[in-house]
Protein backbone atom coordinates (compact mmCIF):
# COMPACT_ATOMS: atom_id res chain seq x y z
CA UNK A 1 0.00 0.00 0.00
CA UNK A 2 1.51 3.48 -0.76
CA UNK A 3 2.31 5.52 2.55
CA UNK A 4 -0.19 8.03 0.90
CA UNK A 5 -3.16 6.39 1.57
CA UNK A 6 -2.22 4.86 5.15
CA UNK A 7 -1.53 7.83 6.55
CA UNK A 8 -4.84 9.25 8.01
CA UNK A 9 -5.37 12.62 6.69
CA UNK A 10 -7.15 13.61 10.09
CA UNK A 11 -3.87 12.42 12.23
CA UNK A 12 0.03 13.01 11.90
CA UNK A 13 1.93 9.74 10.49
CA UNK A 14 4.83 8.09 13.22
CA UNK A 15 7.81 7.23 10.48
CA UNK A 16 11.63 5.52 11.36
CA UNK A 17 14.10 5.69 9.43
CA UNK A 18 16.78 2.87 9.50
CA UNK A 19 19.97 1.64 7.44
CA UNK A 20 21.12 -1.93 6.56
CA UNK A 21 23.47 -3.85 8.80
CA UNK A 22 27.15 -3.07 7.30
CA UNK A 23 28.05 -6.34 7.17
CA UNK A 24 25.79 -9.22 8.16
CA UNK A 25 24.23 -9.97 4.95
CA UNK A 26 21.73 -12.34 6.45
CA UNK A 27 20.36 -9.33 7.87
CA UNK A 28 20.09 -11.11 11.29
CA UNK A 29 21.62 -8.33 13.41
CA UNK A 30 18.42 -6.17 12.98
CA UNK A 31 15.84 -8.44 13.78
CA UNK A 32 15.86 -7.15 17.22
CA UNK A 33 15.24 -3.87 16.18
CA UNK A 34 12.59 -4.41 14.16
CA UNK A 35 10.99 -6.57 16.92
CA UNK A 36 10.70 -3.27 18.97
CA UNK A 37 9.88 -0.68 15.93
CA UNK A 38 7.18 -3.17 15.05
CA UNK A 39 5.68 -3.31 18.58
CA UNK A 40 4.88 0.52 18.22
CA UNK A 41 2.87 0.38 15.01
CA UNK A 42 4.67 3.11 12.83
CA UNK A 43 2.78 4.10 9.49
CA UNK A 44 5.87 3.55 7.68
CA UNK A 45 9.36 2.47 7.99
CA UNK A 46 12.30 3.80 5.36
CA UNK A 47 15.53 2.16 4.90
CA UNK A 48 18.93 3.67 3.68
CA UNK A 49 20.51 2.95 0.51
CA UNK A 50 24.12 3.75 0.32
CA UNK A 51 24.05 6.32 3.05
CA UNK A 52 27.78 7.41 3.81
CA UNK A 53 29.13 6.07 0.93
CA UNK A 54 28.32 2.14 1.50
CA UNK A 55 27.88 0.46 -1.56
CA UNK A 56 26.22 -2.65 -0.29
CA UNK A 57 22.65 -1.41 -1.37
CA UNK A 58 21.48 -4.74 -2.10
CA UNK A 59 20.61 -4.93 1.36
CA UNK A 60 18.47 -1.92 1.53
CA UNK A 61 15.97 -3.87 -1.04
CA UNK A 62 16.35 -7.04 1.56
CA UNK A 63 15.90 -5.50 4.05
CA UNK A 64 12.51 -3.45 3.19
CA UNK A 65 11.01 -6.93 1.86
CA UNK A 66 11.54 -8.24 5.35
CA UNK A 67 9.44 -5.16 6.73
CA UNK A 68 7.09 -5.76 4.58
CA UNK A 69 6.65 -9.25 4.76
CA UNK A 70 7.59 -10.77 8.24
CA UNK A 71 6.29 -7.41 10.15
CA UNK A 72 3.70 -6.63 7.78
CA UNK A 73 4.69 -2.90 7.72
CA UNK A 74 4.78 -0.79 4.73
CA UNK A 75 8.84 -0.13 4.12
CA UNK A 76 9.99 2.82 2.13
CA UNK A 77 13.03 2.60 -0.15
CA UNK A 78 15.66 5.04 -0.49
CA UNK A 79 17.12 5.15 -3.61
CA UNK A 80 20.02 7.06 -5.01
CA UNK A 81 20.59 8.22 -8.34
CA UNK A 82 24.26 10.09 -9.11
CA UNK A 83 26.09 6.84 -9.46
CA UNK A 84 23.82 4.78 -11.03
CA UNK A 85 22.39 4.32 -14.63
CA UNK A 86 19.05 4.17 -16.04
CA UNK A 87 19.76 -0.18 -16.17
CA UNK A 88 20.91 0.06 -12.75
CA UNK A 89 17.40 2.23 -11.75
CA UNK A 90 15.56 -0.21 -13.94
CA UNK A 91 16.79 -3.07 -12.36
CA UNK A 92 16.38 -2.02 -8.91
CA UNK A 93 12.83 -0.93 -9.89
CA UNK A 94 11.85 -4.86 -11.12
CA UNK A 95 12.95 -5.84 -7.67
CA UNK A 96 10.54 -3.62 -5.97
CA UNK A 97 8.08 -4.66 -7.86
CA UNK A 98 8.35 -8.24 -7.42
CA UNK A 99 8.45 -7.44 -3.94
CA UNK A 100 5.09 -5.69 -4.30
CA UNK A 101 7.21 -2.36 -2.66
CA UNK A 102 5.08 0.49 -3.65
CA UNK A 103 6.72 3.61 -1.84
CA UNK A 104 10.38 5.19 -3.05
CA UNK A 105 12.51 7.73 -1.45
CA UNK A 106 14.29 9.03 -4.45
CA UNK A 107 17.12 11.39 -3.77
CA UNK A 108 20.02 12.20 -5.83
CA UNK A 109 22.77 11.14 -2.92
CA UNK A 110 26.03 12.72 -2.29
CA UNK A 111 28.78 13.18 -4.00
CA UNK A 112 31.79 10.56 -3.17
CA UNK A 113 34.95 10.38 -4.53
CA UNK A 114 35.37 6.96 -4.49
CA UNK A 115 32.69 6.51 -6.76
CA UNK A 116 32.06 6.99 -10.34
CA UNK A 117 29.37 9.67 -11.23
CA UNK A 118 26.71 8.65 -13.74
CA UNK A 119 25.44 10.74 -16.21
CA UNK A 120 21.65 9.60 -16.86
CA UNK A 121 20.39 11.31 -13.89
CA UNK A 122 22.05 14.94 -12.75
CA UNK A 123 19.26 15.89 -9.69
CA UNK A 124 16.40 13.75 -7.56
CA UNK A 125 13.72 15.30 -9.86
CA UNK A 126 14.76 13.56 -12.82
CA UNK A 127 15.04 10.15 -10.84
CA UNK A 128 11.00 10.74 -9.20
CA UNK A 129 9.99 11.22 -13.03
CA UNK A 130 11.92 8.42 -14.69
CA UNK A 131 10.14 6.16 -11.61
CA UNK A 132 6.54 7.68 -11.76
CA UNK A 133 7.15 6.80 -15.87
CA UNK A 134 7.95 3.23 -14.81
CA UNK A 135 5.43 1.92 -12.35
CA UNK A 136 2.64 3.12 -9.97
CA UNK A 137 5.01 3.93 -6.94
CA UNK A 138 4.60 6.44 -4.84
CA UNK A 139 7.18 8.73 -4.33
CA UNK A 140 8.84 10.58 -1.97
CA UNK A 141 11.47 13.18 -1.74
CA UNK A 142 14.12 14.96 0.51
CA UNK A 143 13.85 18.75 1.34
CA UNK A 144 15.95 20.89 3.78
CA UNK A 145 14.39 23.17 6.56
CA UNK A 146 17.54 24.92 6.72
CA UNK A 147 18.98 24.70 2.81
CA UNK A 148 20.73 22.03 1.26
CA UNK A 149 24.58 22.76 1.84
CA UNK A 150 24.99 23.21 -2.15
CA UNK A 151 21.93 26.11 -2.80
CA UNK A 152 23.00 29.56 -2.88
CA UNK A 153 20.16 30.77 -0.80
CA UNK A 154 16.74 29.41 0.59
CA UNK A 155 14.58 30.88 -2.55
CA UNK A 156 16.76 28.58 -4.90
CA UNK A 157 16.77 25.65 -2.82
CA UNK A 158 12.84 26.43 -2.81
CA UNK A 159 12.52 26.89 -6.36
CA UNK A 160 14.35 23.26 -7.03
CA UNK A 161 12.06 21.63 -4.71
CA UNK A 162 9.08 22.99 -6.51
CA UNK A 163 10.75 21.33 -9.56
CA UNK A 164 11.14 17.92 -7.82
CA UNK A 165 7.71 17.91 -7.02
CA UNK A 166 5.78 18.81 -10.14
CA UNK A 167 8.33 16.26 -11.72
CA UNK A 168 5.83 14.10 -9.43
CA UNK A 169 6.81 14.10 -5.80
CA UNK A 170 3.81 12.74 -3.45
CA UNK A 171 5.59 13.23 0.29
CA UNK A 172 8.46 15.30 1.41
CA UNK A 173 10.71 14.18 4.29
CA UNK A 174 12.96 16.37 6.12
CA UNK A 175 16.05 16.76 6.82
CA UNK A 176 16.88 16.77 10.87
CA UNK A 177 16.66 20.12 12.54
CA UNK A 178 16.99 20.75 15.87
CA UNK A 179 14.95 24.51 16.14
CA UNK A 180 11.03 23.84 15.23
CA UNK A 181 11.10 27.63 14.11
CA UNK A 182 13.04 26.97 11.28
CA UNK A 183 11.12 24.21 10.26
CA UNK A 184 8.10 26.16 10.06
CA UNK A 185 9.33 29.01 8.39
CA UNK A 186 10.67 26.43 5.71
CA UNK A 187 6.99 25.09 5.35
CA UNK A 188 5.52 28.42 4.91
CA UNK A 189 7.37 29.33 2.02
CA UNK A 190 7.17 26.20 0.85
CA UNK A 191 3.21 26.45 0.89
CA UNK A 192 3.68 29.97 -0.39
CA UNK A 193 5.58 28.70 -3.73
CA UNK A 194 2.64 26.24 -3.97
CA UNK A 195 4.16 23.33 -2.89
CA UNK A 196 1.13 21.83 -0.98
CA UNK A 197 2.17 17.73 -0.59
CA UNK A 198 2.99 16.79 2.93
CA UNK A 199 6.13 17.61 4.27
CA UNK A 200 7.19 14.87 7.09
CA UNK A 201 9.51 16.45 9.67
CA UNK A 202 12.73 15.14 10.73
CA UNK A 203 13.85 14.57 14.15
CA UNK A 204 17.01 13.04 15.61
CA UNK A 205 17.06 11.85 18.81
CA UNK A 206 20.45 13.02 19.41
CA UNK A 207 22.23 10.73 22.16
CA UNK A 208 26.03 11.20 22.21
CA UNK A 209 28.50 13.91 21.49
CA UNK A 210 30.11 12.57 18.86
CA UNK A 211 27.01 11.57 17.26
CA UNK A 212 25.84 15.37 16.93
CA UNK A 213 29.23 16.80 16.01
CA UNK A 214 28.57 14.27 12.93
CA UNK A 215 25.28 15.04 12.22
CA UNK A 216 25.92 18.68 12.23
CA UNK A 217 28.92 18.43 9.32
CA UNK A 218 27.15 16.01 7.50
CA UNK A 219 24.19 18.12 6.84
CA UNK A 220 24.70 21.45 8.20
CA UNK A 221 22.08 21.59 10.99
CA UNK A 222 22.21 24.45 13.47
CA UNK A 223 22.17 23.93 17.30
CA UNK A 224 19.87 26.10 18.84
CA UNK A 225 21.26 27.90 22.41
CA UNK A 226 18.96 25.83 24.76
CA UNK A 227 20.57 22.42 23.07
CA UNK A 228 24.15 23.88 23.28
CA UNK A 229 23.79 24.62 26.75
CA UNK A 230 22.39 20.74 27.35
CA UNK A 231 25.56 19.53 25.18
CA UNK A 232 27.98 21.83 26.97
CA UNK A 233 26.43 20.94 30.70
CA UNK A 234 26.07 16.51 29.59
CA UNK A 235 29.05 15.88 27.00
CA UNK A 236 31.00 13.99 29.71
CA UNK A 237 27.94 12.37 31.33
CA UNK A 238 26.68 9.85 29.16
CA UNK A 239 23.89 9.01 30.78
CA UNK A 240 22.78 12.13 31.76
CA UNK A 241 23.19 13.25 27.58
CA UNK A 242 21.27 10.48 26.37
CA UNK A 243 18.15 11.06 28.91
CA UNK A 244 18.58 15.00 27.91
CA UNK A 245 18.78 13.96 24.41
CA UNK A 246 15.68 11.96 24.17
CA UNK A 247 13.73 15.03 26.73
CA UNK A 248 14.36 17.29 23.67
CA UNK A 249 13.44 15.33 20.65
CA UNK A 250 10.13 14.58 22.84
CA UNK A 251 9.93 18.42 23.07
CA UNK A 252 10.20 19.04 19.72
CA UNK A 253 8.02 16.44 18.51
CA UNK A 254 4.78 17.72 21.19
CA UNK A 255 5.42 21.40 20.08
CA UNK A 256 5.29 20.06 16.54
CA UNK A 257 2.25 17.47 16.96
CA UNK A 258 0.18 20.67 18.55
CA UNK A 259 1.32 22.83 15.71
CA UNK A 260 -0.78 19.97 13.34
CA UNK A 261 2.64 18.82 11.57
CA UNK A 262 1.93 16.64 9.17
CA UNK A 263 4.03 13.52 10.29
CA UNK A 264 7.43 13.02 12.21
CA UNK A 265 9.79 10.56 10.81
CA UNK A 266 12.26 10.09 13.32
CA UNK A 267 15.70 8.78 12.62
CA UNK A 268 16.44 6.07 14.88
CA UNK A 269 19.98 5.41 13.77
CA UNK A 270 19.07 1.56 14.43
CA UNK A 271 18.53 2.24 18.36
CA UNK A 272 15.22 0.61 19.09
CA UNK A 273 15.86 1.87 22.89
CA UNK A 274 15.55 5.56 21.57
CA UNK A 275 12.51 4.78 19.21
CA UNK A 276 10.58 2.96 22.31
CA UNK A 277 11.45 5.90 24.75
CA UNK A 278 10.47 8.67 21.77
CA UNK A 279 6.97 6.60 21.31
CA UNK A 280 6.24 6.43 24.69
CA UNK A 281 6.48 9.89 25.62
CA UNK A 282 3.92 10.90 22.64
CA UNK A 283 1.37 7.74 22.77
CA UNK A 284 -1.66 9.50 24.00
CA UNK A 285 -0.52 12.60 21.51
CA UNK A 286 -0.73 10.08 18.16
P1 LIG B 1 18.29 17.19 -5.15
O1 LIG B 1 16.85 17.36 -4.88
O2 LIG B 1 18.72 16.81 -6.52
O3 LIG B 1 19.03 18.52 -4.69
C1 LIG B 1 20.45 18.60 -4.66
C2 LIG B 1 20.90 20.03 -4.87
O4 LIG B 1 20.66 20.40 -6.23
C3 LIG B 1 20.16 21.07 -4.02
O5 LIG B 1 21.05 22.07 -3.67
C4 LIG B 1 19.07 21.56 -4.95
O6 LIG B 1 18.62 22.87 -4.59
C5 LIG B 1 19.80 21.53 -6.29
N1 LIG B 1 18.88 21.31 -7.42
C6 LIG B 1 17.88 20.42 -7.49
N2 LIG B 1 17.27 20.49 -8.69
C7 LIG B 1 17.90 21.45 -9.40
C8 LIG B 1 17.76 21.99 -10.71
N3 LIG B 1 16.80 21.53 -11.53
N4 LIG B 1 18.61 22.97 -11.10
C9 LIG B 1 19.59 23.43 -10.28
N5 LIG B 1 19.78 22.95 -9.02
C10 LIG B 1 18.95 21.97 -8.59
N6 LIG B 1 21.73 9.93 0.95
C11 LIG B 1 22.09 8.67 0.64
O7 LIG B 1 23.14 8.46 0.03
N7 LIG B 1 21.30 7.60 1.00
C12 LIG B 1 20.14 7.76 1.66
O8 LIG B 1 19.46 6.76 1.97
C13 LIG B 1 19.72 9.09 2.02
N8 LIG B 1 18.56 9.29 2.67
C14 LIG B 1 18.15 10.58 2.93
C15 LIG B 1 16.91 10.79 3.55
C16 LIG B 1 16.47 12.07 3.83
C17 LIG B 1 15.12 12.28 4.50
C18 LIG B 1 17.28 13.20 3.49
C19 LIG B 1 16.83 14.59 3.82
C20 LIG B 1 18.52 13.00 2.87
C21 LIG B 1 18.95 11.70 2.57
N9 LIG B 1 20.18 11.46 1.93
C22 LIG B 1 20.56 10.17 1.63
C23 LIG B 1 21.09 12.56 1.62
C24 LIG B 1 20.87 13.14 0.19
O9 LIG B 1 21.24 12.19 -0.78
C25 LIG B 1 21.75 14.40 0.09
O10 LIG B 1 21.27 15.40 0.94
C26 LIG B 1 22.02 14.93 -1.31
O11 LIG B 1 23.08 15.90 -1.21
C27 LIG B 1 20.86 15.64 -1.99
O12 LIG B 1 19.88 14.78 -2.33
P2 LIG B 1 18.45 15.29 -2.88
O13 LIG B 1 17.70 14.11 -3.27
O14 LIG B 1 17.85 16.24 -1.92
O15 LIG B 1 18.96 16.10 -4.19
Amino acid sequence: MKITEIVNKNAPSVSFEIFPPKRDTTLKSIDATLDILAELNPDYISVTFGAGGSVNNNLTVELAKKIKHNYGIEPVVHLTCLTHDKKDIDELIIQLKEADIENVLALRGDYNPDLEIKDDFKYASDLVSYIKSNGDFCVSGACYPECHLESKNRIEDILNLKKKVDAGVDCLMSQLFFDNDLYYSFVENCRIAGINVPIHAGIMPVVNKAQIERMVTLCGASLPDKFRKILNKYEDNKEALFDAGLVYAVNQIVELLASGVDGIHIYTMNNPVVAKRICNGIKSLI
